[in-house]
């Protein structure tokens, strides 16, 4: 079995469960106490922020506040930044290949009086910086552009998206899903306000996650309780989740030059190899992109058909966002740069991690070229 698809879940690294297990395994300790069980919770989650801050540059752990994954960080930055500020103004601004758990939120503060303005990006996949510039004002209260794309793997300009928003004194969300681990990621010299994290793609346990808040930008809670995690995130904290994310972070610093360079080798052997597939395209930017990161799009074949085929292969890969997938819409990211309805229901990602290994390239790739010889042969298109 070939595993390919990393962003949409990541195996839980033995050593991260291993370290977490002791705060699952008959352990009971509210970091909120402070008789002994109480005092070893919040050791552990001090701990973990202090490696989640460190992962991202973040020099003062306590602007990192534990969340249940990237679509509630997304949400309480969105939501609750823009709710905050209301009376500085009214706008929302995102690049039109959020995710779409940025995409929503913004959406739906509309009905409440915002006007969400969404910048579109080039072919590639990357922000149009004048339209940016253009559509922030005075008036925006949060604009949210990805570190990078999980369908495309294309990675933005932040530091140029920092410069534009922070000249009209605007306040910048990053969603660092995908590139957290696999970027060198710091918010202090990328200029990032708020910045979305998620536990699972470092190694960590599914369902949990961070929002990275830079000490003095206003934001109001979603959910409303108790005054843990600075009353941005009430409620018990998830010890044994916070531990492992914590741990996994650690981890995921320590190694990712070398990670980083085995899987980019690897990426780019299956990018030259699938390109050879007739009528087989590369998706995202050719060099700008995440490097655990390869996707392509076939004419005139459907991606539900390629995952199927490539899954009797013995490969798991994508097709597209697993987010998404119930609704069997064309996806907005490909849309966004410019694929027509009928070339955005071919595509097929891959997302590489610690298993994937330079062995397995002509396996993937010989799946491929069948997988697309046999669709062509059968396709009504
Ligand atoms: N943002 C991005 C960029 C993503 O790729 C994803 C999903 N992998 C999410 C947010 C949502 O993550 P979750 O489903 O863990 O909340």
């Amino acid at each position: 079995r070939i595993y390919l698809d990393h962003a949409a879940a990541t195996p839980v690294r033995p050593e991260v469960l291993r370290f977490g297990m002791r705060f699952l395994d008959g352990f009971a300790g509210n970091p909120s106490t402070i008789y002994r069980e109480g005092l070893e919770a919040q050791a552990a989650v001090a701990r973990a922020r202090e490696q989640v801050a460190a992962l991202v540059g973040a020099s003062d752990p306590g602007a990192i506040v534990f969340t249940s994954g990237a679509t509630e960080s997304n949400n309480i930055a969105i939501r609750g930044t823009a709710l905050r500020n209301k009376r500085s103004g009214k706008g929302v601004v995102a690049s039109a290949v959020e995710h779409i758990s940025v995409l929503n939120p913004a959406k739906d503060l509309q009905k409440s009086g915002f006007a969400f303005t969404q910048i579109p990006v080039d072919r590639y996949g990357t922000i149009d910086l004048d339209a940016l510039g253009t559509a922030v004002t005075p008036e925006t209260v949060v604009t949210s552009v990805q570190y990078a794309n999980d369908e495309i793997g294309t990675v933005q300009p932040i530091r140029e998206v920092a410069e534009i928003v922070h000249d009209r004194g605007g306040v910048l969300h990053v969603d660092a899903t995908d590139a957290a681990g696999r970027m060198p990621i710091d918010v202090e010299r990328d200029g990032v306000d708020l910045l979305t994290l998620s536990g699972n793609p470092l190694g960590g346990p599914q369902g949990t996650g961070a929002l990275y808040v830079r000490p003095g930008v206003r934001v109001q809670p979603v959910l409303v309780g108790g005054g843990q995690e600075r009353g941005l995130r009430p409620g018990t904290e998830d010890v044994f989740g916070i531990a492992c994310m914590g741990e996994a972070a650690r981890l995921a610093a320590a190694e990712m030059p070398g990670e980083n360079e085995r899987l980019r080798a690897i990426r780019d052997a299956l990018i030259a190899g699938i390109s050879e597939v007739e009528d087989a395209f590369l998706t995202g930017h050719p060099t700008e992109r995440l490097p655990h990161h390869a996707s392509f799009r076939f004419s005139r074949i459907e991606g539900e058909s390629i995952q199927l085929a490539m899954n009797a292969f013995g490969i798991a890969i994508a097709t597209g966002s697993a987010c998404t997938s119930r609704t069997l819409e064309a996806s907005h990211v490909l849309l966004a740069i410019g694929l027509a309805h009928a070339e955005a229901h071919g595509s097929m990602v891959a997302t590489l991690g610690r298993s994937n290994s330079m062995e397995e390239v002509p396996r993937i790739v010989e799946a491929a070229r069948e997988t697309v010889k046999r669709l062509r042969a059968i396709t009504p298109l």
